[in-house]
């Protein structure tokens, strides 16, 4: 059984007295048996959320990860410097860092290798441009996100990662996909892990679906038998709003 997942995507938003405060708020609250709760936020709000978080249920995440462990990357941070401060969760190859960072899906292979080796779980983001998918191009833009990104890991490993299946004209814009599209596409990822490993390691990968995912569309997303949470970015950033999130997901 595959526990479902709702990862808050704060983006560049929240200082961390925001934080502070958001976490103050779903504390208790967004921690509900059988529902894993993951808040992603700025670097320098992780020392805070993951010390407020000692003791709860809710997991704390990065948005993005240097591949290398050190050296001379200004601006950048690495897997080592994430694990000591205890962070769980690292987001990588969202579509905002593939598209304004050059973010190509050989360095997204590279961010999950350093996230495995400093043991950061990866929530591992792919998903099709409007025009893709007007072109009927969206499962082969997935498959080729999925099996790049994939490379390289064992089957132990590939059962830990976390794929969003994120369509990007649906990111911030309202536009979510129907959970029958949506569930169409995540059930061909799953099909595309299988072909890479084996049925029982696809089985094992959770799958989310991302894009406009507020708590008012959430059962319905959930309701779908491959859809296994939800990356959620503009809902996450209100506590109520966020706790009723992953009351929707049980
Ligand atoms: P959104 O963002 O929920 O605001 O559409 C989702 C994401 O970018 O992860």
């Amino acid at each position: 059984m595959r526990q479902p997942i709702i990862a808050g995507n704060w983006k560049m938003f929240k200082t961390i007295s925001e934080a502070k405060s958001f976490f103050a708020d779903v504390k208790g609250k967004a921690e509900i048996d059988g529902v894993e709760s993951v808040i992603c936020a700025p670097y320098i709000a992780l020392p805070a959320l993951v010390e407020a978080a000692q003791g709860t249920t809710i997991a704390i995440g990065a948005q993005n990860v240097h591949f290398e462990d050190n050296g001379a990357y200004t601006g950048e941070i690495s897997g080592v410097m994430l694990k000591e401060l205890g962070v769980k969760y690292v987001i990588l190859g969202h579509s905002e860092r593939r598209a304004y960072f050059g973010e190509t899906d050989e360095i997204v292979n590279k961010k999950v290798h350093a996230a495995f080796k400093h043991d950061l779980l990866p929530i591992v983001c792919v998903g099709e441009k409007l025009e893709e998918r007007e072109a009927d191009q969206t499962k082969d833009v997935c498959k080729v996100q999925t099996t790049e990104a994939f490379k390289g890991l064992n089957a132990e490993q590939a059962a830990q990662v976390v794929v969003a299946y994120e369509p990007i004209w649906a990111i911030g814009t309202g536009k979510s996909s129907t959970s029958a599209d949506a569930e169409d596409v995540i059930a061909y990822i799953r099909s595309v892990i299988a072909d890479l490993y084996d049925a029982a390691t696809a089985d094992a990968v959770r799958i989310q679906y991302g894009g406009s995912v507020k708590p008012g569309n959430i059962a319905e997303y959930m309701g779908q038998a491959n859809i296994d949470g939800a990356l959620v970015g503009g809902a996450s950033l209100e506590p109520a709003s966020y706790i009723q999130l992953i009351e929707g997901a049980k």
